[in-house]
């Protein structure tokens, strides 16, 4: 081939790839974790833009005007869904956009929050009006759980895009195989951890799914949002699990106030594991970029605390 060819052959190729030089779809997602999978499934037809920032709390934000400025451009918006982000619906409202809210969690077995057994209710909640159990919203902790969510984000985007189907198919499959590849890493990894290991404190409570799914017992001295202090009352509980149980170590989370934990470290001896990512990704030089960096991030600092 002559370099005129070959240069001729690069344009064509260059032509091909970006049809009628399309401007990308303009997507939002909540939160840093949903904003990787729906730039995972995206790809190049998709430019997203994400709310709350890498190591930023979902559980209580306050949007800015350039937050509704992002949700009034978008075409799509991704939230997680399960009651993370009791403030998107008020922001989508006054930002004055159309575009349809994707739940990514859509389809997941949401698990609800039992009443703790130490407050005494007998055995029922009904007695402040019927309220319910409060649902764990971090289903993104289970693997499994991510590819129902890149199954929502696939057809929401076939949907706003049908021209890129089959890109957005391509995409959403090689990722799935991404995740399937890394579930079987996280279960060999704890496979080679004895039982009775497996107990952990984290600060609020953010991984239920993946005690569920990867086989932990976890305790946590803040409830499944960060909104609610821990009473002194289940910190000192909490204190007499840790000693009682010999629970090896205790973990501090991106999102959360070290200091608790910490004091719970002081006053049982545990270890202090390092950092846990449970609500947002790290930035990017950081250990937990995207969330597969995540998913390993974590079981690298879990599995290396609880070994020893
Ligand atoms: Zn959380």
């Amino acid at each position: 081939m002559t370099l005129r060819h070959a240069v001729a052959a690069l344009a064509l190729t260059a032509f091909a790839a970006s049809p009628a030089s399309a401007e990308p779809l303009k997507v939002a997602a909540s939160f840093s974790i949903l904003g990787d999978l729906v730039a995972q499934v995206g790809g190049d037809r998709v430019k997203v833009e994400t709310l709350v920032g890498p190591d930023g709390d979902a559980h209580v934000f306050s949007p800015s005007p350039a937050d509704a400025k992002k949700i009034a451009e978008a075409k799509v918006v991704f939230e997680n869904g399960l009651a993370l982000e009791g403030w998107m619906s008020r922001l989508v409202k006054s930002a004055g956009s159309r575009a349809p809210v994707i739940v990514a969690a859509n389809g997941v077995k949401a698990r609800e929050m039992k009443e703790d057994a130490g407050h005494g209710h007998g055995g029922r909640d009904d007695d402040e009006g019927g309220h319910a159990h409060p649902i764990d919203p971090h289903a993104w902790q289970s693997v499994p759980n991510v590819k129902v969510y890149v199954a929502n984000i696939q057809d929401a985007l076939v949907a706003a895009d049908p021209e890129g189907k089959a890109d957005y198919e391509a995409n959403a499959a090689a990722y799935a195989a991404k995740l399937d590849a890394l579930d079987a890493e996280i279960r060999a990894a704890w496979a080679k951890v004895p039982a009775e290991r497996r107990r952990i404190i984290t600060s609020h409570d953010a991984f239920g799914y993946y005690a569920d799914a990867y086989g932990l017992q976890i305790v946590a001295p803040q409830g499944v949002s960060t909104e609610a202090e821990a009473s002194a009352k289940d910190v000192a509980r909490i204190i007499r699990q840790v000693k009682a149980e010999r629970i090896p170590a205790v973990f501090i989370e991106n999102v959360t106030d070290k200091r608790l934990v910490q004091r719970i470290a002081k006053e049982t001896g545990a270890k202090i594991g390092g950092a846990l990512y449970s609500d947002a990704l790290s930035g990017k030089g950081g250990p937990a970029a995207t969330y597969l960096d995540m998913m390993r991030s974590n079981l690298r600092e879990l599995t290396s605390a609880l070994q020893s």
